[in-house]
């Protein structure tokens, strides 16, 4: 067969297919079907059998039990699981347009923004100056409720009891969060070679007050591979000695709903006694000047522009994301 006899028949196909789609949808979930939802054997979508169903695992799972369920209540279950399903589609495409309208109105106010502070600034450009939305950190500080000192005191046992299983801080099972040591050794390599980007960066965090450390909980991200780490290197350290270190840098008073170790002067925790993530971690907007600062010899100006959500509600629909701080930092005022 030649070539062009192949492509003549996959257009073929094609168009067959779309003529059918027109009007197939999956029998589960209502979705119009594209030929990606064809088998890789079959130009035609899974109607030859005895139902048209997309790609969607659900609705293969609910189909599946087609062969093992008496035909009546395989109709009500298809029916309640097609209700379901369709509502969660419902709901994960009116959050999709709801992130996409923030996403917008976000951008639109950060550009005026940005476009004000040029004309009021004959001496930048648009084209160095790089605009870097930020979050807020919690400002609702309590007294620290003994529960959640107890919580975080037995998540500690916890933690150093599996440590101490370990013989070395290489034994323990990567987490989650492993690649962030390597991560911290990245940062502190680009910091060494320019402080000031290092600086720039600390005045965005302090602008912000810890808008990443929402979700440290009472758990603040202390995993055996911290303590283990300790351990190593200081054999003589006991487990009761590890407990009370972190136990004494407790704060009296601590953000609400967020980590127990924030306080209004910023984190409890000594760096050394933190978790690699707390002392890697850089939200996206700061992670990506870090790396497009790494090669300019001469730091950007930035335009950091504050709102008031931390970095994990953005999205959250009872509360509007306004700009609570704007401000210009340039790398010689930061000296
Ligand atoms: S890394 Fe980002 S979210 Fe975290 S404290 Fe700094 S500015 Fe705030
Ligand atoms: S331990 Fe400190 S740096 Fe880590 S999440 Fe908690 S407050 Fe943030
Ligand atoms: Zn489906």
């Amino acid at each position: 067969m030649r070539i062009t006899d192949t492509v003549t028949s996959d257009m073929r196909d094609h168009s067959t297919f779309n003529a059918q789609a027109a009007t197939l949808r999956c029998e589960v979930c209502r979705t119009p079907l594209t030929p990606l939802d064809s088998t890789p054997f079959d130009a035609t979508p899974r109607s030859s059998s005895t139902y048209s169903i997309c790609r969607s695992f659900d609705c293969k799972r609910v189909m599946d039990q087609k062969t093992t369920m008496e035909p009546t209540l395989f109709k009500h279950h298809l029916a309640f699981q097609c209700k379901l399903i369709q509502q969660r589609q419902e709901k994960e495409n009116s959050h999709k347009q709801h992130v996409a309208g923030i996403k917008l109105k976000e951008r639109n106010e950060n550009q005026e923004i940005f476009t004000k502070t040029l004309a009021s600034a004959p001496l930048l450009s648009k084209n160095t100056l790089q605009l870097i939305p930020i979050p807020s950190g919690i400002s609702t500080l309590t007294k620290l409720p003994e529960e959640r000192r107890n919580r975080y005191i037995d998540h500690l046992k916890n933690v150093i009891e599996k440590a101490s299983t370990y013989t070395h801080a290489s034994e323990v099972p990567p987490d989650q969060h492993h690649d962030a040591y390597e991560k911290l050794a990245l940062n502190e390599r680009s910091f060494k070679q320019s402080p000031l980007l290092q600086a720039t960066c600390d005045s965005m965090c302090a602008m912000c007050k810890g808008g990443c450390c929402a979700d440290g909980k009472e758990h603040a991200y202390i995993s055996p591979v911290i303590i283990r780490r300790q351990m190593d290197a200081n054999p003589e350290l006991q487990k009761e000695d590890i407990l009370a270190t972190y136990t004494a840098n407790i704060a009296p008073e601590s953000a609400q709903n967020a980590c127990i170790n924030q306080t209004k002067t910023g984190c409890a925790l000594p760096r050394t006694l933190r978790a690699d993530i707390c002392n890697s971690y850089f939200c996206g907007p700061i992670s990506t000047y870090i790396k497009n600062m790494e090669s300019v010899e001469i730091l950007k100006p930035v335009l950091a522009i504050q709102r008031s959500n931390h970095a994990w509600n953005r999205f959250d629909t009872s509360k509007p994301n306004n700009v609570v701080d704007v401000r210009l930092i340039e790398s010689d005022q930061i000296q």
